[in-house]
């Protein structure tokens, strides 16, 4: 069953689009809705792999003539790109065990701030077992 991107989902999304480096307060303030609900919106697109990092925009006008030089050489520069998304939109879910589409409703895994989706009960039990160590370590960190 794939995420259906909700109104406040875009909204976040596009309010991040414009400056990535926003407080949770600034776009609940912005936003007019509590900040709590922000922060939970933000993990589950984080989790469900939507938000993929939130990384620095490097203005290229800021650099001097032979960096410039360089980077027109290599080809590397990308134009940021804003995403017009809309709640027409929704997002593949993928098992975080098998890698397989999750068809239904996913079988959920929370620690931490950290969620995982799976497509089966067997999918959940499986990664809990083979991730032990790791969630562990996880769960102690955050406390
Ligand atoms: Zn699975």
């Amino acid at each position: 069953m794939p995420h259906n991107l909700s109104e406040r989902d875009i909204a976040i999304l596009n309010s991040l689009q414009k400056d990535g480096r926003k407080s949770f307060r600034q776009i609940s303030r912005e936003l007019k809705i509590s900040t709590p609900t922000v922060k939970l919106h933000f993990q589950r697109l984080v989790n469900i792999g939507l938000i993929k990092s939130i990384t620095p925009i490097i203005d290229t006008s800021k650099l001097d003539y032979d960096s410039k030089l360089k980077i027109e050489k290599c080809h590397c520069e990308t134009e940021p790109q804003k995403i017009n998304l809309s709640t027409d939109m929704s997002v593949k879910m993928i098992c975080d065990y098998c890698d397989g589409p999750i068809a239904s409703k996913p079988h959920l895994f929370k620690f931490a701030k950290i969620e995982r989706f799976f497509c089966c009960t067997s999918c959940k039990s499986l990664y809990k077992e083979k991730y032990k160590g790791r969630i562990e370590s996880i769960i102690k960190k955050a406390h």
